[in-house]
């Protein structure tokens, strides 16, 4: 009722309305992917780019049409930009300011009561004892219009933006995963399909109920064969001869809210005609399943390692007759609004984990400023200070990729695809080691339940596996960026077929290139966008940007195809992009609080740049390592040590002691 009833206001609806444009510009975002399927195809994409020949054109003028054209279509993305070794600010300086009055005051209004309601009548220790979010805070919840933030206020929602249900989010996740994780698998997935790919009568006729939260959403990917790889389901939905509906059959796994769903985002395989061939080919469609069109069931609750008081089941569908007006998107489309559904919600996770971590930073810091050890209290102590200083920083960091994404995705931005998963990778990573750091600051207090962090660490474990493990998000990262950066030397490729025509561009970049082997600086800066007082910073941005952007280009060169076979170089590219949008994202937000002479600048400006001066050192080990001989030893050693352990069904070694 709380956050309903603010909404009812007709200034602020239209208001909200006004950033509709937003959300089509989200729909438009072609699809990121979460399959090595697609990893893989995005890969080939990139070495072809490299390798691929025969398309450049044999008349002069075509060929510099084409690399007019492609610089015409340049991407805004920082993130983009840097696997070119370019730096690209319009989506990160200056920190996105994003909400107007109107919407700050609206979201200002929201934020009291939803943290009242956290701390005053969820109880997080119950809903996991109990293994289910209580029942008088399921209904609280819904009285609060909790369960339709980003549903428009006139089909029952709250209408928020992304970065002010950012806010929201993050209340959530400073108290209770399990809820966290029931609110979002119904909305930041569960129906997430139907705002961004629903007809308007699907709208109409799905949307208000879900909003209140009469109707729990799901969705229903994953499959025992299919969990990365997405794209393999085997859950098929068959046309009827008549067209008006699809028989849908299959099982589905481990789907948050799988038992108290009534309207099901389904994925599952259509055979369809190939235009070309006029073979018949399964392609993925998602449909809108209401339980009521019988035949859906679900097992027990699963018993779980952690986010216990949310529901996880499987899901049955046995010949569920499924009307044709029920499918998602396009036929055939599926995996697109998969993808797009996951890619539009990784902000939040981002968020609410910045929260998680927000709470238990406080945790700590209450231990370590009453805790006195060997006469002193433990905050003094070296040891537990880097712990706190860490545990800020990474907090800082995340909360400020998670305001940058969604402010970004506020803005239009159609491109924000690498920048989502660094901050769900992030953001997942930090959230734990922020937790761990907490329990061992606080000692063996952190380890009783009643402390109440051991609770959010086994809640915390699941966020590195689900919506794209984040080994497979590293994967997308890495080679999302380097199918950026192939386009980009497929262009150079074509200027060298015609040197005259192409002089100018030819000059600078092969200028660029003779000084970054001689680790000059090549003219990129971040001067005027960072605040004065963190223009070394910026330098040491830019150097690592500069570095990084040739480690790329020599590995395409290198590996050209197979880049997309090597793993372990993959992974280090993707620690770097990480590290690097991490960089940015704080320069950024730490500028903006210099800027505007912030109480807090001077801290910000602290915690900025002992951030940078380390990621800095973090990316050039790893850019020395991967232009190393030794890397390719130890890789070799690591792929043997591995085939050897699986091979042995264990490890190798004998007992020290012979037995
Ligand atoms: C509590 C919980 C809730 C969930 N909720 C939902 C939900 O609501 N809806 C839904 O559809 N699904 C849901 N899932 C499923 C979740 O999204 C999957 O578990 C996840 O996608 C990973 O799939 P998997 O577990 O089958 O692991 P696998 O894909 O089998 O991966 C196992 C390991 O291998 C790695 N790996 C796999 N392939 C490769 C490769 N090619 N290269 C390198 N490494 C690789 C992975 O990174 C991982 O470390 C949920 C799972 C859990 C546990």
């Amino acid at each position: 009722m709380l956050l309903r009833k603010v909404t009812q206001s007709p200034a602020i609806c239209s208001s909200v309305f006004r950033l509709q444009p937003a959300i089509t510009g989200v729909q438009r975002q072609t699809g990121a992917l979460v399959a090595v399927r697609n990893a893989r195809f995005y890969a080939s994409q990139a070495a072809e780019a490299v390798l691929d020949k025969n398309v450049v054109g044999s008349d002069a003028t075509t060929t510099a049409e084409k690399i007019d054209k492609m610089a015409i279509v340049e991407s805004k993305s920082f993130a983009v930009n840097m696997f070119k070794g370019q730096i690209s600010t319009s989506q990160v300086f200056p920190f996105p300011s994003v909400l107007n009055e109107e919407q700050s005051q609206f979201l200002k209004e929201l934020v009291g009561p939803c943290s009242k309601f956290f701390e005053e009548v969820n109880d997080p220790m119950k809903n996991d004892a109990l293994e289910k979010v209580e029942e008088h805070t399921m209904e609280g919840l819904k009285e609060m219009g909790a369960f339709g933030l980003q549903v428009p206020a006139d089909l029952g929602g709250v209408g928020l933006t992304n970065t002010q249900y950012a806010r929201l989010v993050e209340i959530v996740g400073m108290h209770d995963l399990g809820v966290g994780i029931t609110l979002g698998a119904h909305q930041s997935i569960g129906f997430k399909g139907i705002l961004l790919f629903g007809n308007p009568q699907q709208k109409e006729k799905y949307l208000p109920k879900l909003a209140t939260g009469e109707h729990i959403a799901a969705f229903c990917l994953t499959e025992p064969a299919s969990g990365s790889d997405a794209a393999s389901i085997k859950t098929n939905a068959v046309h009827s001869p008549c067209g008006k509906y699809y028989t849908l059959n299959g099982s589905k796994i481990w789907i948050s809210n799988g038992g108290i769903a009534e309207i099901f985002t389904v994925f599952a395989k259509t055979p369809m005609k190939d235009e070309k061939t006029g073979e018949m080919k399964d392609k993925i469609t998602a449909f809108i399943v209401e339980r009521s069109f019988g035949g859906v069931t679900h097992g027990p609750p699963e018993k779980k390692m952690g986010i216990k008081a949310s529901n996880t089941a499987e899901v049955y569908f046995e010949n569920v007759r499924v009307p044709a007006e029920c499918v998602l998107g396009e036929v055939g489309g599926g995996f697109k609004v998969a993808m797009n559904i996951l890619n539009n919600g990784r902000f939040g996770m981002a968020a609410a984990l910045s929260g998680t971590m927000k709470g238990v930073i406080s945790k700590a810091v209450d231990h370590a400023a009453n805790r006195t050890q060997f006469g002193n209290k433990i905050h003094n102590y070296g040891a537990i200070q880097e712990k706190m200083a860490r545990m800020a920083m990474l907090q800082y960091v995340t909360e400020s990729m998670a305001y940058m994404v969604s402010g970004n995705m506020d803005s239009g931005a159609t491109e924000f695809q690498i920048e989502a998963a660094i901050s769900k990778i992030f953001a997942s990573e930090a959230a734990w080691l922020v937790t761990d750091e907490c329990i061992q600051i606080m000692g063996g207090m952190g380890f009783m339940k009643d402390a109440g962090v051991e609770r959010v660490l086994r809640d915390l474990r699941i966020f590195r596996i689900f919506e794209g493990t984040n080994d497979i998000l590293r994967l997308f990262v890495a080679l999302n960026g380097f199918q950026n950066a192939g386009n980009q030397l497929k262009s150079l490729q074509k200027a060298l077929k015609n040197p005259f025509g192409n002089a100018g561009m030819l000059t600078s970049e092969i200028t660029k290139r003779a000084k970054r082997k001689a680790g000059l600086g090549t003219g990129l800066t971040l001067q005027g966008m960072v605040h004065p007082e963190l223009n070394h910073s910026g330098e040491l941005t830019v150097k690592a940007i500069e570095q990084f952007g040739a480690v790329i280009e020599e590995l395409l060169l290198k590996h050209g195809k197979r880049i997309i076979d090597e793993q372990f170089v993959l992974k280090r590219v993707a620690d770097c992009a990480i590290d690097l949008y991490a960089m940015v994202v704080v320069l950024s937000r730490a500028s903006r609080s210099l800027s505007q002479a912030h109480p807090s600048a001077q801290h910000e400006k602290m915690l900025c740049e002992t951030w940078v001066t380390e990621a800095h050192e973090r990316v050039m080990q790893d850019i020395k390592f991967l232009r190393s001989g030794t890397s390719k030893q130890i890789f070799k050693n690591l792929r043997a040590i591995s085939a050897a352990v699986v091979e042995n069904g264990g490890v190798v070694s004998p007992h020290p002691l012979g037995f």
